[in-house]
């Protein structure tokens, strides 16, 4: 069921130069779209969009010839996954990882081995059981 009367929150000019409406949703996230008479419902949700009809769009009795008279303009493509200048950081791990000392006792690798092996052993023993399990409820 559609609601008959969505929440008006302000209003645009659209790129094609209509009037649109700017709406919020009653449910969710109360994301932002818009309804153009021409272009029809733009429901983009990234927040460069919702962020652009926020602040641009003027009150909704604001009349339309008023509107009309606003500039267009239009969010401006972003690059929506452009990460934060994060400077790169050196681990300091790395630098403690040269230890020639120890070098010559391998014998621990072995032991790593046989206490890997043993908890991925029972992993598949309890999934070979429960398959068999529902095979035999079936
Ligand atoms: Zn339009």
């Amino acid at each position: 069921m559609k609601k008959p009367n969505p929440t008006v929150v302000g209003k645009m000019r659209c790129e094609c130069g209509e009037v649109m409406e700017v709406r919020q949703r009653s449910n969710g996230r109360k994301l932002l779209y818009t309804y153009c008479p021409a272009c029809k419902v733009d429901q983009r949700s990234s927040q460069h969009v919702q962020d652009y009809w926020r602040d641009n769009m003027v009150a909704p009795d604001t009349p339309d010839d008023v509107i009309a008279k606003l500039a267009i303009s239009a969010p401006e493509p972003t690059q929506e996954t452009k990460p934060d200048q994060v400077p790169a950081v050196i681990d300091d791990d790395e630098l403690e990882e040269w230890s020639p000392a120890e070098m010559e006792q391998t014998e621990i690798e072995p032991e790593q081995g046989s206490g890997l092996l043993l908890p991925v052993g029972l992993f598949f023993g309890a999934i070979v059981a429960l398959i068999g399990f529902n095979a035999a409820f079936r």
